[in-house]
């Protein structure tokens, strides 16, 4: 029946998301989710809301929610743009922004997901090879361009782009809308936030699926210049689509107002990242450098595929990219909490040899 298919369509290769495995008792360390389960206060918030307002729509402007996170990052809620997730935020910014005649520039190792709007919006794009050390090197993007993203730290590989080097891009490039993709940006990576008043071609964007443990309510949001965050809204009012849900509200007000337990449990993360790629080095694993919340690593004298099947024969589930062959070897892991990392280094040992 697909000759009644548009022609995008037909030309789609749609974004293949990580297993979500319908086993129970699996260690699951292939989506980069957070072990440690949402505060306690944004669990009550959401039995208030279920209790008080499902009845209602929710507000259109996500107006609470927009001023909460104004002023956690010290900005205007002018400057705010919220929804489902930030994939969903990154769809409208693929559409409003990044939509030009000179082709958008990405990493050629990176979100897969870039692509796919790419082919979804009909944007030409480049993609820019990582250096040897697996970097992005921002002196190769410094050229005529309809716009650059990356996410920092980049994924797969983890590796975290140091301010100065963001810096350094937004002098040069002042033509286009730049996107910092801080999707990770909590597990020890510093924010491009603090430069948005200083460069209007500036946006930056986060979820709360990551270091606030709220993948499954579905919030994410976009940082920048009051005219960049009015492209969006255009774009969302043209789907006529509320931006997110009451929980969804309810629950990211709510987590803001948790610093102590959103410090303790991502610091959690990093000390484990520490022990874990320590643990790794010692069996001969090389790991780069990781500021998210998973560790990209490979073993001289393993096939990563193998690697991979090896641990999943042992009930745990890593991320494993066939393609392109450059990282075909790494294994991408989360950073599970004590009992699925030792989990994860039980199974590895049996499966490589000091
Ligand atoms: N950006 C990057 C780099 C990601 O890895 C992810 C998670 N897959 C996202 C954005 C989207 O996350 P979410 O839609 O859950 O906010």
């Amino acid at each position: 029946m697909s000759q009644y298919w548009s022609k995008i369509v037909h030309e789609l290769t749609p974004y293949v998301p990580g297993e979500q495995p319908k086993l129970q008792n699996l260690v699951k360390l292939n989506t980069n989710e957070n072990p440690y389960g949402p505060s306690p206060k944004v669990i009550a918030a959401l039995q208030a809301e279920a209790a008080d307002s499902l009845r209602l729509y929710p507000d259109p402007d996500s107006s609470r929610l927009k001023a909460a996170l104004a002023e956690y990052h010290g900005l205007q809620a002018n400057q705010v743009f919220v929804g489902n997730g930030s994939d969903e935020v990154l769809a409208h910014v693929f559409q409003a922004l990044l939509k030009h005649d000179l082709p958008l520039l990405f990493p050629d190792i990176s979100y897969s997901f870039y692509p796919v709007y790419c082919g979804l919006y009909g944007i030409h794009f480049e993609t820019v090879a990582l250096n040897a050390q697996f970097e992005v090197a921002i002196g190769d993007y410094l050229r005529p361009n309809g716009g650059i993203i990356f996410p920092n730290p980049n994924a797969p590989t983890g590796i975290p782009l140091p301010l100065s080097e963001i810096e350094r891009l937004l002098a040069h490039n002042t033509q286009s809308v730049v996107v910092v993709d801080e999707a990770y940006v909590d597990f020890g990576t510093e924010s491009a936030v603090a430069l948005i008043h200083r460069y209007p071609n500036l946006l930056v964007t986060h979820t709360y699926s990551k270091s606030r443990s709220l993948a499954g309510l579905r919030v994410g949001y976009a940082l920048g210049n009051a005219a960049l965050i009015e492209a969006l809204i255009r774009v969302k009012d043209s789907f006529n689509s509320y931006p997110i849900d009451r929980f969804a509200e309810a629950g990211a007000i709510a987590a803001l107002q948790d610093e102590a337990y959103f410090q303790q449990t991502r610091q959690q993360v990093i000390t484990s990242r520490t022990s874990l790629v320590s643990a790794l080095e010692a069996l001969g694993f090389e790991v780069l450098p990781s500021g998210a919340n998973f560790i990209f690593t490979r073993h001289p004298a393993y096939v990563g595929e193998q690697l991979a099947a090896g641990l999943r024969e042992r009930a745990v589930i890593v991320r494993h990219f066939k393609k392109p062959a450059r990282i075909s070897d790494f294994l991408r892991i989360t950073i599970g909490n004590e009992s699925q990392n030792q989990a994860l280094m039980q199974a590895i040992r049996a499966l490589v040899q000091a």
